[in-house]
């Protein structure tokens, strides 16, 4: 039996493996549209490749399908650090994030790449999927040749950190053999305020705070976590939580709102600067906020209120204040888009794949995993871990 798979990255590298680890006379040919397969696992977990997480759960991704759940259990986080030490992965553990010990991103690579050559896998570098023709037989085109298989996996991930638009990706390909795209868009990512010029002073400020997002002036979510300021973003994990929401409600035309509170840990807010005022008594606005918080920050929301900073501290106006750092609004034009993103929500709709082997719902011997479904978990492994488990049940599915 002759399989191809469609992008050599986590979930067809996966893949790959245990085809032949689970039937070695199965002919596994990879085809990756890049000179390397992986090179995105290279930049992932900033370049230290988080690969999993301690506590896999349903409820980490934004798609609830019970058989994610079987999936998910099928290959869980024990299986996950069992197959990578099986390949000389040896893990550790921070706050749950799993990494390798080396921490190298490239150490996963490495192995991958490893267990593909021993295993015998053939890996067609620069081979650019450009139509599949489906038939008895299968045939995957790209620009001046094309490979008859029995099976095909399309793994060929998503948009999120490329230079790749919609068009030039085997979305509209899948489209016209009548499967579902669930829109992509960017999540895990940055997003865009409309008054940029509010982030100018603050730009590289980092701050643990609370995000309550806004859609059409409703409360939607709340995250907690470190916010970051860079020079045309608002970013940081605590963002990168929240992106996907903000990205889907955009894109359908909503009112999209951050209400930021950055001293998250004070909770009657008038009570703690009506005090603090009755002790730093005679403080100047800018020396009221020292030692509190990040003083860059402290100026900008200072000169947002129109407060001088080298004014006395009047007790009638800490309200103000008060309401500025529990409440600080910022309307969002944009998410920072699929170059700034690690992950893209939507793609093939789950309805159209069976999800008890991965194999299509309606063309027989074409199966998908990782990042090309319509799948998207949280910060901390959990894209990754998909890809792995799809691609594991893929594999078992193919190798039959
Ligand atoms: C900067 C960054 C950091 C990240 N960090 C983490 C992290 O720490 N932890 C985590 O869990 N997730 C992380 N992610 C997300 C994670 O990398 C992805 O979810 C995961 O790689 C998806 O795996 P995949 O195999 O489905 O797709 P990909 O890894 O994207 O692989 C798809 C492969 O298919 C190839 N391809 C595409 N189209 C074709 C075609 N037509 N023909 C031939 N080949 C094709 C591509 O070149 C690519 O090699 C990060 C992502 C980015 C961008």
């Amino acid at each position: 039996m002759r399989v191809g798979i469609i992008g050599g990255g986590a979930a067809g590298m996966m893949a790959a493996v245990n085809i032949k680890l689970l039937n070695n006379n199965i002919d596994v040919t990879i085809h990756e549209k890049n000179q390397r397969p992986g090179k995105k696992i290279l930049a992932t977990g900033n370049g230290r490749c988080n690969y999993t997480n301690s506590d896999i759960d349903v409820k980490y991704y934004h798609s609830k399908d019970e058989n994610l759940k079987k999936i998910l259990q099928d290959f869980d986080f024990e299986k996950c650090i069992e197959f990578f030490k099986s390949i000389g992965i040896e893990p550790i553990n921070k706050n749950s994030y799993i990494y390798p010990m080396s921490e190298q991103a490239s150490s996963i690579l490495n192995a991958l790449e490893l267990k593909i050559r021993e295993l015998s896998v053939k890996v067609i570098s620069e081979s650019n999927i450009v139509d599949i023709e489906y038939s008895k037989c299968i045939k995957l085109k790209s620009k001046d040749r094309s490979y008859t298989y029995d099976s095909v996996l399309i793994s060929c991930g998503g948009l999120a950190g490329l230079e790749l638009n919609y068009n030039d990706s085997l979305y509209p390909v899948l489209k016209k053999q009548t499967y579902k795209i669930v829109k992509p868009l960017s999540a895990l990512c940055p997003v865009v305020p409309f008054e940029i010029k509010r982030l100018k002073k603050t730009e590289g400020v980092r701050v643990k705070s609370k995000v309550a997002l806004y859609i059409n002036d409703s409360l939607y979510s709340t995250e907690f976590g470190e916010l970051q300021f860079s020079k045309n973003y608002l970013s940081g994990i605590v963002i990168f939580q929240l992106s996907r929401h903000i990205s889907r409600a955009l894109d359908e035309g909503q009112k999209v709102e951050l209400g930021i509170d950055f001293l998250p840990s004070v909770h009657d807010k008038l009570d703690f600067f009506t005090k603090r005022h009755k002790i730093l008594k005679n403080y100047t606005w800018k020396d009221f906020g020292n030692g509190l918080i990040n003083n860059k920050l402290w100026e900008e929301l200072l000169s947002e209120l129109k407060l001088d900073m080298n004014a006395l501290v009047k007790v009638q106006e800490i309200k103000k204040i008060v309401s500025k750092v529990s409440d600080c609004k910022y309307l969002i034009k944009e998410s920072a888009g699929f170059l700034r993103a690690q992950v893209s929500t939507g793609g093939v709709a789950l309805s159209d794949v069976n999800l008890k082997t991965m194999e299509s719902s309606f063309q027989k011997n074409i199966y998908f995993a990782g990042e090309v479904l319509d799948v998207d978990g949280i910060c901390g492994g959990y894209n990754l871990h998909w890809a792995w488990a799809s691609g594991y049940l893929a594999a078992k599915s193919i190798s039959g």
